[in-house]
């Protein structure tokens, strides 16, 4: 499965801890000639599985550092490979140093990933399982590490190998009745196609749920505050974060660039994107925070047009709606309710509309909640995992050929062709856990990863 020019016989190693000053440092090397770099580096052959105090020598014989130092043979290691792993002093020129006396020794240094796309090439962990290494490393909430963790010990991975499974019997059902076709015409009415026909589909369904709930704990939601300047989107943004992210005075403008702001949403992280005010102006800076604030709008999953209830106007709304194009959803959030007493002449057709106050903190549980149902997150504590975009449009292919399939065999009774679309869905969903996939798109995975990961 490497690429060509991709040498997995490579001795590897790297810095596994941040790069910087800390206590410890922890260096791992990977490969086949672990074993005499450990004799040369270490001048002993360290026991397997046991932390020994050793010190590492430079090429003149002085001991560069002092520490712990590990030695995992293969294939019972992370790699699958001889492992040494040495935890020493965290300096950076110690580090650097001990990786020159490896490289010297032969070993390289590893890419991005590599480790974990060598764990995934020895079969230790499933392509899903890598990913959620990084999703753990990444996560932005205690849900979304959670749910990598169930990642990581398997529970995607066996749902989908279930789902498989459910698809080999079946492709064999009908491959039998192919073989026998005198039986068919029984075989087509036979209830308990029927029957696997449904239990498939509804696997689809339930783990369609689970994946896309798992893409939003991982990914998050990007929403857009836009509004008028001074309607109060930095103060909501203040509101929603816990603590001052974004400058509040009532200047107009004075938000000039984009503040993101990362809100845990009981498990969903929000990516919270406060424009430039949203004004024709002449001023360069501000100019330019307008261009991007609308990039930004682009590209959100739902927006937030804020207006002043003391100050709303049922046009300024449609003025904000324009800006927000066709397919992105919009709540209109009216602030300052605090400085008004009833009903104000808000446009009645508008689809949703929030009353707050981010001064006083009103209604933003309120608004937290309709957030979260506007982008269909549910959250199941329990039977959460982590899911990324490609295992969506991977499991939508496999459901797209099943669907094909079945309608194949019930339009047409065309048992050959439902076969074939049974083994496309079933490469399909291989391409989730990676037995079926391609070099490049491994590549495009694991060099997201962090070094030494
Ligand atoms: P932005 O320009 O849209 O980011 O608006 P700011 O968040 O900077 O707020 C502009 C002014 O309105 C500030 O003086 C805020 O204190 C005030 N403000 C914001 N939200 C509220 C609210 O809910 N009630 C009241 N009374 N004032 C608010």
């Amino acid at each position: 499965m490497p690429a060509a020019n991709y040498k997995d016989n490579d001795t590897i190693v790297a810095r596994v801890t941040p790069a910087g000053r800390g206590g410890v440092a922890i260096i791992r090397i990977s490969g086949p000639d672990v074993c005499s770099l450990a004799k040369q580096l270490l001048k002993t052959s360290p026991e397997p599985r046991t932390a020994i105090y050793a010190r590492f020598f430079d090429a003149a014989d002085e001991i560069i550092d002092t520490g712990i130092a590990l030695y995992f043979p293969g294939p019972a290691s992370f790699t699958g490979e001889d492992v040494l792993e040495f935890q020493g002093h965290g300096g950076a020129l110690l580090v650097e140093m001990i990786l020159e006396r490896a490289l010297e020794l032969g070993a390289r240094l590893a890419e991005p990933g590599e480790f974990s796309r060598r764990a995934f090439l020895n079969d230790k962990i499933d392509l899903s399982q890598a990913e959620a290494i990084a999703d753990l490393i990444d996560s932005g909430s205690r849900a979304a590490a959670r749910a990598a963790q169930r990642s990581l010990q398997g529970n995607f991975s066996s749902a989908i190998l279930s789902l498989n499974h459910k698809l080999t019997e079946l492709r064999m059902f009908v491959e039998a009745a192919i073989d026998f076709p005198e039986e068919e015409i029984d075989f087509l009415s036979d209830s308990k196609l029927k029957a696997r026909l449904d239990d498939v589909a509804a696997t689809f369904v339930a783990l369609e749920k689970t994946v896309k709930q798992g893409r939003l704990l991982r990914d998050g939601i990007h929403v857009v505050l836009a509004g008028r300047p001074n309607a109060g989107k930095s103060s909501l943004l203040n509101a929603l974060a816990g603590y001052d992210a974004a400058i509040v005075t009532d200047i107009p403008g004075t938000t000039r660039d984009i503040v993101r702001e990362h809100i845990d949403l009981d498990g969903l992280p929000l990516h919270v994107i406060d424009t430039a005010g949203l004004r024709d102006t002449t001023g360069k800076v501000e100019l330019e925070g307008i261009k991007r604030a609308r990039a930004q709008i682009e590209k959100a999953d739902h927006a937030l047009l804020i207006v002043d209830a003391s100050d709303e106007n049922p046009r300024l709304v449609a003025t904000l709606r324009e800006e927000i194009p066709e397919g992105i959803g919009y709540t209109v959030v009216r602030n300052k309710i605090d400085l008004i007493g009833g009903q104000s002449g808000l446009d009645a057709e508008l689809p949703d509309v929030i009353n707050i106050s981010a001064k006083q903190g009103l209604g933003l549980d309120e608004l937290r909640k309709h957030l979260k149902s506007a982008v269909g997150y549910e959250f199941d504590g329990h039977e959460s995992i982590t899911a990324r975009q490609r295992h969506v449009d991977s499991l939508n292919r496999a459901r797209l050929h099943f669907d094909e399939g079945s309608r194949q065999l019930t339009e047409f009774s065309a048992g050959e062709l439902m076969a074939e679309e049974l083994l496309q869905a079933q490469n399909a969903l291989a391409e989730i856990t990676g037995q079926f996939t391609s070099d490049d798109l491994l590549g495009e995975i694991f060099s997201r990863f962090c070094i030494g990961k």
